[in-house]
């Protein structure tokens, strides 16, 4: 066995106290053995002026759409998508995927991110691009069905499940995988009668972006007579391992309704102002006991991947929901994007703990910016930022030591994003 100690810090328990103390970590298992006042271990990382904590979850993202950060701005979703994102995935190579996956999975672990779940297309690219990084990732092909024939949308159904199954357990085991059916709106519902059923027979969870804007609640009543959540249970979708993304409009029937199934929402806060989606109603959510992550979205509308910003955005935006100061408190907050990602996307890390998977940040707190240290959970809500983070550790294993990302080369990977970046929007002109 090679343990890992964490030294010389403060600890972000469970419960959101913060103690002196130390994490020992088994590297082999990649499972923290101890907290507190732990034997000496291995190694060592120095926590000093610095806080342990779980490394955040972003537990909705599109890695590779970091080509696209900053490509197409201040347009609603269905504009958005359809003059500026699609034309450029269309013409998208897997070695492209894999080259924007990167750059998501570098900016990931320079911000203190150690899991996330990622939709996109050519998974098996965007799977490379994990495995190299050393992230944990619940992986899947995000199937779209609008303008495409029977064939064709049969194809790329067939594709969502054939990378759910083939892509488990990939990278050691740190790669995990569901079914993604795009949308509700972007998906054929006779389609889904079809497939969901072969995804539960896969025994993997179903993700799906849901009651994102108004624009895909209002067809869906129109046209069925129900709310899409409700329209989604009918289609044997919502489950204790699915999970949407998202849920921005929603009314009191659909969160009884995600509350009873089990479902989880992955709240993406900051991609729900950018596309003036609307707000959603999270502590509504989190009074009635849905199990709430979050995520940034893609890089396209987000425009970063720091899920601090991601923390603060859901504390402000959930009080402006709410109308009430009180909402979506900084614990609350700090939890959703470290404990609660990780629920929603069945992951045993998130917590601080023994027997956890030891997926780990350590904040450098010496700096002007979070000082005096009154109340650190405060400062992880409303004043750290992803470029506080020193070192992150996945599985185990220490990504980033000291802001030098040890599993990728860095310059490489931007490079590289650069200029594919370049070339595709030249091919899709
Ligand atoms: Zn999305």
């Amino acid at each position: 066995m090679t343990t890992l100690e964490i030294t010389g810090g403060q600890v972000l328990e469970p419960d959101m106290t913060v103690e002196h103390g130390d994490v020992l970590v088994d590297q082999d298992t990649g499972e923290i053995l101890a907290v507190g006042d732990v034997p000496a271990g291995d190694e060592t990382l120095d926590a000093t002026d610095g806080l342990v904590m779980p490394g955040l979850v972003n537990a909705h993202t599109h890695l590779a759409m970091a080509l696209l950060r900053g490509y197409a701005d201040d347009k609603p979703l269905d504009s958005w998508l359809r003059e500026d994102v699609w034309p450029i995935e269309g013409v998208l190579e897997p070695d492209d995927v894999r080259a924007g996956a990167a750059l998501g999975a570098l900016e990931s672990i320079e911000a203190g991110t150690t899991a996330l779940c990622d939709m996109y297309f050519d998974v098996p690219a965007v799977v490379d691009a994990v495995e190299q990084a050393g992230l944990r990732a619940r992986v899947g092909h995000g199937v779209v069905t609008v303008g495409k024939d029977r064939d064709e949308a049969s194809a790329d159904f067939e594709e969502g499940l054939t990378v759910a199954r083939e892509q488990a357990g990939a990278a050691d085991g740190r790669v995990s995988t569901a079914f993604m059916p795009h949308s509700l709106t972007t998906v054929d519902g006779a389609e889904l009668d079809e497939f969901v059923p072969k995804a539960r027979n896969a025994d993997v969870p179903i993700h799906i972006h849901a009651n994102e804007t108004r624009d895909e609640v209002t067809p869906l009543v129109d046209e069925h007579g129900e709310r899409p959540l409700e329209y989604a249970a009918g289609h044997g979708l919502l489950s204790p391992t699915d999970f949407i993304a998202h849920g921005t409009h929603l009314d009191a029937a659909e969160i009884e309704l995600l509350a009873e199934t089990g479902t989880g929402v992955v709240h993406c806060p900051a991609s729900n102002m950018k596309l003036a989606s609307g707000i959603a109603p999270v502590q509504e959510l989190l009074d009635a006991d849905v199990t709430v992550g979050l995520g940034t979205d893609g890089a396209a509308s987000n425009n970063d991947l720091d899920v601090f910003g991601e923390l603060r955005d859901a504390a402000m935006v959930g009080k402006l929901a709410a109308d009430d100061a009180s909402a979506v408190d900084a614990a609350a907050a700090v939890e959703m994007a470290t404990a609660g990602s990780a629920d929603v996307l069945g992951f045993d890390s998130g917590r601080l703990a023994e027997g956890k998977k030891a997926d780990i940040a350590v904040l450098d707190l010496d700096s002007a910016h979070l000082t005096p240290q009154h109340d650190l959970v405060s400062h992880l809500a409303y004043a750290a930022s992803g470029a506080d983070v020193r070192h992150t550790v996945c599985d185990g294993d220490v990504l980033m030591r000291d802001r030098e990302v040890l599993t990728l080369d860095a310059e490489q990977v931007r490079e590289e994003a650069e200029s594919r970046a370049t070339a595709a929007v030249e091919r899709a002109r």
